[in-house]
């Protein structure tokens, strides 16, 4: 058996799920084939640590050979692992395999938190920023609305607490159709919060009219080029933000870092760190900044020193500014789920593999966190379900905030 075929055994097995049996696999490769006694101590120390969390284990096992810089060893890993994201990877999967790494959604009991966002392609707003990616509409589709009350009674069917993000594409503000859908996920005990998106242009309060502002988690998105009146509408929407700070369970603000956007950082800033609210900052991505550019790479070289000391961390300020990171582990299809408007289920916006239909009885998640097929990842709020960021980290109210493990009961966002 070659290097590769055992390192194949190791991947095959972390795919069932067999965590220790990977594990040994591991320890076979590095003992026939890298002559390195140290290493399978130092798995076992791993192994230790976790307290038999297998999983855990193995993801400090892949740190280990990183870290140990072992060309031979690294290449064998990158090499098994390019192969299993990629369409391979369910070539080197029997049925068996297929099936016993997946989880029933409806019957698997958890407490841990799925998140779950529900694309409803409506693209109505009441603004046009330059950098926006909506091909806008006048008037909302409502029949794109049509499944979703079903979608939300199954939801109430899955026996875990839920993160539940309910937005349009365009603002919810501007779609006031969508408003009573909050009623029926309000109702819903496992459903502990919901996030909503707004560019806050005008208050929530129709919103709360249909769901109770504790269970809501708001993204309160700042685009100072759209304010007609600049002063009156920047106060309004600060206020806005104070008055919603102490009413919601969370509330971040987000920010596009366009060129035209750049300069109001600072005020934004100070202002938010006066009120205790989190900052979080989307570099551009693509050819949306109306200079003819693509971005991130259109950033020049002070741009891109700048928003670096923006970005939460230093992992999310990697993956914003190139354009594409490979080979990233991820646990979209484990810890969230998409579902569009026909109910079916993936991982997340970029993956289409299937993972059932919401509305029939067998949809199913992942068990462990897998490798990404897409080679890069376009969306800033899938950061938090993609290594380190899901192992270093965890997601406070919005999925835009971070805590550092390090810093776990203060308010710090940032290590
Ligand atoms: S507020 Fe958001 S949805 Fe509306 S135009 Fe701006 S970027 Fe697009
Ligand atoms: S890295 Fe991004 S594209 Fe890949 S699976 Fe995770 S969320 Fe989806």
């Amino acid at each position: 058996m070659t290097p590769f075929e055992e390192f194949a055994r190791v991947i095959e097995n972390l795919a069932l799920g067999e965590f220790k049996a990977a594990e040994r696999e591991l320890l076979n490769v590095v003992r026939r084939r890298l002559h390195r006694p140290d290493l399978p101590s130092l798995f076992r120390a791993a192994r230790m640590e976790s307290d038999q969390d297998w999983e855990a284990s193995l993801a400090s096992v892949k740190d280990s050979i990183m870290e140990l810089n072992s060309p031979a060893l690294t290449e064998l890993w990158e090499t098994i692992v390019s192969q299993w994201s990629g369409p391979t990877e369910y070539m080197l999967h029997a049925d068996q395999a297929e099936a016993r790494k997946k989880l029933p959604l409806f019957r698997h009991t958890s407490d841990k938190m799925l998140y779950v966002t529900i694309i409803i392609p409506i693209k109505v707003c009441n603004y046009r920023c330059s950098y926006c990616f909506l091909e806008h509409e006048k008037k909302p589709e409502v029949s794109q609305l049509e499944l979703v009350p079903l979608m939300i009674e199954r939801l109430g069917q899955i026996p875990r607490p839920l993160f539940v993000e309910m937005s349009p594409l365009g603002d919810i503000i501007a779609i006031p159709v969508m408003w009573p859908l909050f009623a029926k996920l309000n109702a819903l005990p496992n459903v502990k919060t919901v996030e909503v998106w707004s560019n806050l242009s005008r208050d929530l309060d129709g919103i709360f009219q249909f769901i109770n502002p504790t269970k809501v988690a708001i993204v309160a998105t700042y685009h100072p080029t759209e304010f007609r009146k600049f002063n009156e509408d920047k106060d309004k929407f600060f206020r806005r933000v104070e008055i919603l700070r102490d009413l919601v369970q969370d509330i971040t603000v987000n920010f596009v870092a366009s060129t035209a956007n750049m300069p109001h950082y600072d005020e934004l800033k100070a202002r938010l760190d006066n009120i205790g609210v989190h900052l979080s900052v989307n570099a551009l991505l693509g050819a949306r900044n109306g200079d003819g550019k693509l971005y991130p790479e259109g950033y020049n070289v002070t741009e891109r020193e700048t928003i670096q000391t923006w970005m939460d961390n230093d992992f999310v300020a990697t993956f914003m500014l190139n354009a594409r990171r490979e080979n990233v582990r991820c646990s979209a299809g484990k810890d969230h789920i998409q579902i569009d408007q026909q109910g079916n289920i993936t991982r997340c916006e970029f993956v289409h593999e299937r993972y059932g239909n919401i509305l029939d009885d067998d949809p199913y998640i992942d068990t462990v966190e897998r490798f990404c097929p897409t080679g890069g990842c376009s969306c800033k709020i899938y950061t938090g379900f993609i290594e380190p960021c899901s192992a270093e980290y965890a997601r406070v109210g919005t999925k835009n905030h971070y805590l550092c493990h390090s810093r776990f009961g203060t308010s710090d966002q940032r290590s």
